[in-house]
């Protein structure tokens, strides 16, 4: 730090003051790493620069939604176009339907879609429709996906498959998530037992299908293609939450690259957020006509939002997906995005240090292990304080990477060889300093 004054913690202390731990979710806050957290003061391609003026190479690019890079001119000019119109109006509009009709395009999945603000409001909704249409109470989820931040989602797997979860926030009484199964990911014969137990109560099964909250974990082939089975057999909706996957991973999201090794696989309902709004806010949920046409104005479960398909947000997100479906485009992210990996491997390897990667598209994640986890059992055994210093290590040199070892990483087109390639260069003087495991 060459300032004499810090201005990233002169902005942390007066945000501190006024909001809780002074930041607006939590884990910006660098609690688990430690130090300050950078305060943005504006982004362009593929860095942002804090509140001293330096600059830092993002692979966070919002937690997702910058897959084009920041301020992309195509989008920024939509935006601009879109803002003179008017914010606002609580009244339908065209961008929205024709943002629908574009996501419908893209994931044929669904029928139908609904737009919504954020990831959290599209997945308490798709959770709350499964469970009108099919009459049932019970939603199994898995330890270390997250499915945004609604009350039943909050939960920890409880004692045993007899028994439910147990809320993970203060403020969800037990009640609340008492129809809420919590199951390992990737482990069939818990699936199985659970549907034997439960089945004819279970609304849905809400998945990521690659977790990008335990930092990036692929559900297996064998272990999704279990989960539709199951779900269908027993008159479940297998729920798909895509708001990291979607647009990112594919231009035919997680549920396209499943589809490639399962033949006719879909979900019964998707939940989409992040690329789709391009960085504003935006997010989705749909499904087949039959189980959309129960939602409100039709049908008898409730959903609504003053903001929803708001007409700023559509023209972002409608740019952004035309811009994804441009030739080449995925191609291109997934070979800067496995560079990435594959460099930082070996600069790893180099060091002696323990370290494994993988991606999809422009989505990654790495482990300071011998091999990849399967599930968040197995994420949770890597070293903390090796992470951190990794982290830190990586910050000084002008490199921000998710600040917890439990998040995925993100490239955005934006982002050129030479960004790797100096990305590259800073972890392997990072790693030679790594203490020993
Ligand atoms: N689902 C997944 C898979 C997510 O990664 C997130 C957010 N990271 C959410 C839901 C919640 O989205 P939001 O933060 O927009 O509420």
């Amino acid at each position: 730090m060459t300032q004499d004054i810090d201005l990233n913690q002169q902005l942390f202390a007066r945000a501190q003051k006024v909001i809780p731990g002074g930041v607006n979710s939590p884990v910006r806050a660098f609690k688990a790493v430690g130090g300050t957290p950078r305060f943005v003061s504006k982004a362009q391609g593929a860095y942002f620069w804090d509140a001293n003026g330096r600059r830092y190479t993002d692979y966070i690019g919002s937690w997702g939604p910058m897959i084009l890079g920041h301020g992309h001119p195509a989008v920024v000019e939509a935006v601009q176009r879109a803002v003179l119109e008017g914010f606002s109006y609580g009244a339908p509009t065209e961008r929205e339907v024709e943002l629908a009709e574009e996501i419908l395009k893209l994931v044929p999945s669904m029928d139908m879609v609904r737009l919504v603000s954020s990831g959290t409001e599209a997945g308490m909704s798709a959770i709350r429709l499964a469970r009108g249409a099919t009459g049932r109470k019970t939603l199994i989820k898995f330890e270390g996906c997250y499915h945004g931040h609604a009350d039943a989602l909050l939960v920890k797997a409880g004692s045993g498959l007899a028994t439910f979860g147990n809320p993970t926030s203060a403020g969800v009484p037990p009640e609340v998530v008492q129809h809420t199964l919590v199951l390992e990911y990737n482990n069939v014969a818990q699936l199985e037992e659970a549907f034997s137990l439960h089945g004819p109560d279970v609304a849905c099964l809400i998945i990521e299908p690659i977790a990008g909250n335990m930092n990036f974990v692929r559900a297996s082939v064998p272990f999704m293609q279990r989960c539709r089975e199951l779900c269908s057999q027993h008159g479940a909706l297998l729920v798909f939450d895509e708001v990291m996957t979607g647009f990112r991973v594919g231009l035919q999201s997680a549920q396209g690259v499943y589809a490639e090794s399962i033949p006719g696989f879909k979900p019964d309902m998707t939940v989409l957020g992040k690329v789709i709004g391009g960085g504003m806010p935006l997010a989705a949920f749909g499904g087949s006509r039959a189980v959309m046409e129960q939602l409100a104005p039709l049908g008898p479960v409730y959903q609504a939002g003053t903001l929803s398909g708001n007409p700023v947000a559509t023209a972002c997100g409608l740019a952004t997906l035309r811009e994804v479906q441009k030739p080449g485009f995925y191609e291109d992210l997934s070979r800067t995005t496995r560079l990435l990996v594959n460099g930082l491997t070996q600069a790893a390897l180099g060091a002696e240090v323990p370290f494994c990667g993988d991606s999809e598209g422009g989505m990654f994640g790495f482990f300071l292990l011998d091999a990849l986890p399967a599930n968040y059992g197995q994420v949770m055994k890597t070293s903390n304080p090796r992470f951190n210093h990794l982290f830190h290590g990586l910050l000084d040199r002008g490199v921000y990477i998710a600040p917890a070892l439990y998040e995925a990483g993100f490239v955005s087109a934006a982002h050129t060889e030479a960004d790797i390639a100096a990305t590259v260069a800073a972890a392997r003087e990072v790693f030679e300093t790594l203490p020993k495991a």
